[in-house]
């Protein structure tokens, strides 16, 4: 009760959160300045103090863009700076530093930049942190590896430097900090941790080093600290009334910590309903809602609510369109109301994104060539904080509806007609094809493949004449002619290595790719291009993602030039090519002025077109990828079913329209299988490839052969590693695979596809591929369980 006493008075000391505040800001830098240091530094062009100096300078440019945007005040910034991930960024913050980089801890156990990076990407020793996706987004984290022995402690001093310095550039930004719950729940046991040991078995010993990591923020005399709290919008591995007793026992119980400073909560990626209620309780001072993806709150859910200042996301933090600001000042009137009702202030709230600007590019400004119609459209991460920043101060008209603010999305390409009815006339039969054992009999027929079929996802390294060749063509330095013939070059070399190497099914090895969706988004009309729309993928990785804003259709055929050129030259057949649309979706930026299913109908009927043409020019084999399956699954498990259904739906239109004898393939990668195995076996592939290299167990036990009963391919070379896998141990994950999955379904490939490999670990992992293949062939099975 004192501490409740003590921290009320503390709070009623201090300044409120501004008025306006984003969740997070892109770190990259408009000129991607964070990435080239990082990549002179790693390549050792640069030195240490020179690294430092320019990520320096990109912090303080931030701090004078976003104090320019209207974030000038004391704790209006939120500090996104990361050297590579926020996520690793908070498990250094307290220590969890898996055992084996030890190594990489200073005596005074700190760890600094080199140490950071080992753990980001790895050393001659050591493979780095496992690296996974960020909720339903294409933003990849690296994974904590913690166990019951690991010396939590306060391990970095990276946020009371960056605050500090944020002071010299000005008023200071506010700290920021992934949660313990988040962390913790994101995070998995290290290797050799006792089974049934789980992470969260050390919330206590965490949350007591996050006490310490507030006491020193509030001595460095930062007024605002966030933590944020995103496992709370998804569905977790605890029931609901668990993760609300965890949430007590993590942020309440850090609400309770002296001295400390006021602690904003953020809740990005979803609404976070009944556990509202529990975190406006907690004795924090500020609670941020997704208010795009959550409702409104109701008066009930803000019964708690107190003096805590509500956060309200009104503005879509990972979408590029601009926000209907007259709604949104709506729903905020509308959320005043209620907050009111509930016997809160009104006048506490403020205007915030739905979750961090990461998501997006940093600036509309360095765009020249978007059509004018589309740009007016448009918002950007610094566009959007001037959103918040004109709903906060009440800057928003009726109006405006039809005024330079929310520009009706009516400008050619938007709708075609045709596009709309193509799709509202196909019916259940477009997605339908013949029964599997009919297909599969027409298949062996046409294909006389062998047992064990051999091939490779699709991509070959790409060698720096093939990227100069692209890179000139786009320049306008090579000319048509002269490009056509580079990328023949390379698919003659690439069909001539496959055929020595004794694969079965050949690829053209894809050259003219920068980037699977990319690639189509530029051939296929209802996309635009940006040229510095950069956001970050993981680390130094940067995607430049298509902006989707119209009806999808395809004007001309994409690969089929390609693919005939590279059969032409082999009588082995060679696999088309193409990406599927759930990918092509979860890649770009897509229109949200319709369901993504529509959408996705629309891409899937293009690419109908593309197969059907293919198969016209003999090819017998396409392959449409699903690498991001997984990825758009909702955080949400009630939502699964429709999300399954349109992604599955919009997979067989592209793919149903086929001959019996035409084999389709789909390949599927950062899957966890289990979860989509169900939806795996409903698009209907004859064939279907999918990651398994670093959970192989999983993958066979989730291949009920009942269950499954048409062609897989568990990848059996891990091509993120640069090592090369020996055929033995091929050949053991062949014989096992055979023994789960049958001698009739078993394909042999890699993991993915090779386009980041170099060419002498390809070749060798391909040739014991082979041999392995040829070694388990003539082998009598045994029979499961032997
Ligand atoms: N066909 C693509 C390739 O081989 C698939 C890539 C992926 O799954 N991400 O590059
Ligand atoms: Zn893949």
């Amino acid at each position: 009760m004192t501490t409740q006493t003590t921290q009320t008075t503390q709070a009623a000391k201090a300044a409120p959160l501004p008025a306006a505040t984003p969740v997070g800001y892109p770190r990259i830098g408009p000129g991607r300045e964070l990435k080239k240091a990082e990549e002179a530094y790693w390549a050792g062009r640069i030195d240490h103090a020179e690294f430092a100096r320019r990520t320096r300078e990109l912090r303080r440019a931030t701090r004078a863009r976003l104090a320019e945007l209207g974030l000038g005040a004391a704790a209006a910034a939120p500090e996104s700076f990361s050297l590579y991930d926020q996520v690793l960024d908070a498990a250094l913050a307290i220590g969890i530093i898996p055992d084996r980089f030890a190594s990489v801890v200073g005596p005074d156990g700190s760890v600094g930049d080199d140490g950071l990076f080992a753990l980001a990407r790895g050393t001659v020793e050591q493979p780095p942190l496992e690296m996974t996706k960020w909720f339903d987004t294409n933003y990849h984290y690296l994974v904590p590896e913690i166990g019951p022995d690991t010396d939590l402690h306060l391990a970095s001093q990276r946020l009371v430097e960056l605050f500090t310095e944020s002071l010299e550039d000005g008023a200071g930004t506010r700290p920021v900090l992934v949660g313990p719950l988040t962390l913790l729940l994101l995070a998995k046991a290290q290797d050799g941790a006792p089974e049934g040991f789980d992470p969260l078995d050390r919330l206590d010993d965490a949350v007591a080093v996050y006490a310490e990591i507030l006491a020193e923020l509030a001595a460095a005399g930062a007024p605002w600290v966030q933590l944020d709290e995103p496992a709370l919008a998804a569905d977790q591995r605890l029931t609901q009334t668990d993760l609300a007793d965890a949430l007590q026992r993590s942020v309440g119980r850090l609400a309770e910590t002296v001295p400390r400073p006021q602690l904003l909560v953020t809740t990005p990626y979803g609404g976070i309903d009944d556990l509202l209620p529990v975190l406006l309780a907690t004795g924090v001072e500020a609670v941020h809602v997704d208010l795009t993806r959550g409702g409104l709150p109701t008066v009930d859910q803000l019964a708690s609510v107190g003096d805590v200042q509500l956060v309200a996301g009104l503005v879509e933090g990972r979408s590029v369109w601009r926000t209907e600001l007259p709604t949104a000042a709506a729903r905020l009137a509308e959320l005043r109301t209620r907050v009111t009702a509930a016997g809160g202030s009104a006048d506490a709230i403020s205007v915030s994104t739905s979750v961090s600007l990461q998501h997006v590019p940093h600036t509309l400004d360095l765009e020249t060539s978007l059509p004018a119609e589309l740009a007016a459209t448009l918002a950007f991460a610094d566009e959007k904080i001037t959103e918040i920043v004109a709903l906060a101060a009440g800057d928003v008209h009726p109006g405006d509806i039809d005024g330079p603010r929310s520009v009706p999305r009516t400008f050619e390409g938007v709708r075609v007609d045709a596009v709309r009815e193509r799709a509202a006339a196909t019916t259940a039969a477009d997605t339908d094809r013949a029964e599997y054992a009919v297909r599969a009999e027409a298949q062996r027929q046409a294909l006389g493949l062998p047992d064990l079929p051999t091939t490779t996802i699709g991509s070959f390294p790409q060698v720096g004449e093939v990227r100069a060749a692209r890179a000139a063509h786009r320049k306008g330095t090579l000319d048509d002619a002269g490009y056509e013939q580079a990328m023949r070059d390379e698919i003659a070399r690439v069909i001539t290595l496959q055929e020595e190497l004794g694969l079965d099914v050949l690829v053209h090895g894809e050259p003219e790719r920068n980037d699977m969706v990319q690639y189509f988004a530029e051939n296929l009309e209802g996309f635009a291009t940006t040229e510095h729309g950069w956001v970050q993928s993981y680390g130094s990785r940067c995607t430049r993602p298509s902006i989707l804003f119209g009806d999808v259709h395809r004007p001309a055929p994409i690969t089929v030039g390609w693919a005939t050129y590279a059969q032409s030259l082999t009588p082995r057949p060679v696999k088309g090519m193409l990406t599927g649309p759930v990918t092509i979706l979860a890649w770009s930026f897509v229109r949200d002025d319709q369901p993504l299913g529509d959408t996705a109908d629309q891409v899937g009927l293009a690419l109908r077109d593309e197969v059907a043409d293919l198969e016209a020019a003999g090819i017998g084999i396409v392959q449409v990828d699903e690498p991001a399956l997984r990825e758009l699954l909702p955080l949400r498990v009630a939502q699964h079913e429709d999300y399954l259904d349109w992604s599955v739906r919009s997979f067989r239109l592209a793919t149903s329209g086929v001959q019996e004898a035409t084999q389709i393939h789909t390949h599927l990668c950062y899957s966890e299988f289990n979860v989509v195995v169900g939806a795996i076996d409903a698009l209907n592939a004859d064939v279907t490839s999918i990651e398994s290299a670093r959970s192989r167990g999983e993958i066979l036990e989730a291949i009920d052969p009942g269950a499954f009963p048409r062609g897989i391919g568990p990848g059996v070379w891990d091509i993120h590693s640069p090592r090369v896998p020996s055929a033995e141990e091929i050949a053991d994950q062949l014989r096992r695979a055979r023994a789960v999955v049958g001698p009739e379904r078993l394909w042999v490939n890699p993991d993915c596809g090779l386009k980041t490999r170099g060419y002498a670990e390809t070749e060798a992992s391909l040739r014991h591929l082979v041999q392995a293949t040829r070694e388990v062939r003539a082998e009598a099975e045994v029979p499961a369980g032997a």
